[in-house]
């Protein structure tokens, strides 16, 4: 891997090799295998004496190109790239457990991934503990002795509660666990879990990656023993990245940095508004200093990032009455979008939680999660302002 730039440099100046037709941008390798010379290389090859791609499922040139990038961007050893982000969870965790294993994990994360702990894992006897985000002093005493990492995510979702990485990673380090961080919603520009202790990283590249609510994409990076393991699990069941999407995502890239500099631009203004709005009851963000975390979000990320939550007056009533009127923002339950996207959990993604869980994961019956677009700020406060006011 070359020597590391600037971040922006990076993510534009990271491309596969030119073809013999000197394209200025990288072309699409949409193709499933590869060919060899002859019976020799071919063999080599296959032995891993001699690098090179094999067949799609293993690697492919843009997809290569999409993991040197998301590496140098993470300071990463290495990495692979999944159709999704749920693929890249799921096959990160099946590479890491087996049958007896014990996982600790903060409270609030990504629902599929939830599901996976309560609903598929328990039938390989793996277990999972949640330790409260408001309460991570706890999170020592939940570890036993079959625990095999402690996993979070940071900022959390819906709440964006900011989670201390340096102190998960002095209590892995100090009873042998690895830290796995989910850093999808801070993106690589914001947030470098590695450089606080993490041993290995996860994104869903659908989200602010991507930006554009188009293609799905996932891929974990991280310690280069461990990937090595996981692209050996992942070579087999076949959760890779597909070359489409890879160029699709790559080419993103190339514009992380200023997109979002911009979301967080239009996160703070509209938080800002949102404090001195009277029927708000609360506003939520990393780098408001009414935040509770401040002080650790200042430490760990660059910038706020695009999610503000806040509470509405009027419990679900209120919730419900301002999604109703509601008229520019897209009322999704996606995120990470160039639309801004405002999202109800207590009547949506968290409806069937039990009261005492969403209080622990900072959902209450008004709460709005808000993915900021690139939309001209003054729009989109113009709209928020109308439905809650009316
Ligand atoms: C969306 C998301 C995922 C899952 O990603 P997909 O690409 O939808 O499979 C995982 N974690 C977080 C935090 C997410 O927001």
């Amino acid at each position: 891997m070359s020597k590391k730039k600037h971040f922006e440099t990076d993510a534009i100046r990271t491309q596969s090799e030119n073809t013999q037709f000197s394209e200025h941008s990288v072309p699409m390798y949409l193709t499933s295998g590869f060919v060899f010379d002859d019976a020799e290389e071919m063999r080599a090859s296959f032995a891993e004496e001699k690098q090179r791609d094999l067949y799609s499922r293993y690697s492919n040139p843009n997809v290569n190109e999409f993991v040197e990038k998301v590496c140098k961007m993470e300071g990463a050893e290495d990495g692979f790239a999944f159709a999704s982000g749920m693929a890249a969870v799921f096959s990160t965790f099946a590479t890491l457990l087996d049958a007896g294993d014990h996982v600790v994990s903060c409270s609030s994360v990504f629902g599929a991934t939830h599901g996976l702990f309560t609903k598929y894992f328990p039938k390989w006897n793996i277990e999972c503990s949640y330790f409260n985000i408001n309460e991570v002093e706890t999170v020592e005493d939940l570890i036993q002795p079959n625990t095999k990492f402690i996993y979070a995510e940071t900022p959390t979702n819906p709440g964006v509660d900011v989670l201390d990485m340096e102190f998960l990673s002095s209590i892995c380090k100090k009873h042998n666990l690895l830290l796995v961080i989910d850093n999808c919603f801070a993106t690589p520009y914001l947030q470098n879990p590695i450089k606080f202790g993490a041993d290995l990283v996860i994104h869903s590249a659908t989200k602010l990656m991507d930006g554009q609510g188009r293609v799905l994409g996932g891929i974990t990076v991280g310690n280069k023993e461990l990937i090595r393991e996981i692209y050996l699990f992942s070579r087999l069941t076949g959760p890779s990245m597909s070359p489409f999407n890879a160029w699709v995502l790559s080419k993103s890239l190339e514009t992380l940095a200023v997109r979002v500099e911009k979301h967080c631009e239009n996160a703070l203004k509209l938080a800002e508004y949102l404090e001195s709005h009277p029927k708000v009851k609360w506003v939520k963000y990393p780098f408001l200093k009414s935040h509770p975390k401040y002080e650790v979000a200042k430490k760990q990320m660059r910038l706020g990032g695009s999610i503000v939550a806040f509470e509405v007056e009027g419990g679900i009533e209120g919730g419900r009455n301002f999604f109703d009127n509601i008229k520019m923002c897209s009322l999704s339950a996606n995120l990470g979008d160039t639309r801004t996207i405002v999202t109800h959990p207590a009547s949506t993604t968290h409806a069937k939680v039990e009261p005492e869980v969403k209080a622990a994961v900072g959902i209450t019956d008004g709460t709005v999660r808000c993915s900021l677009g690139l939309e001209h700020i003054d729009d989109i406060i113009a709209d928020i302002e109308q439905a809650l006011d009316s």
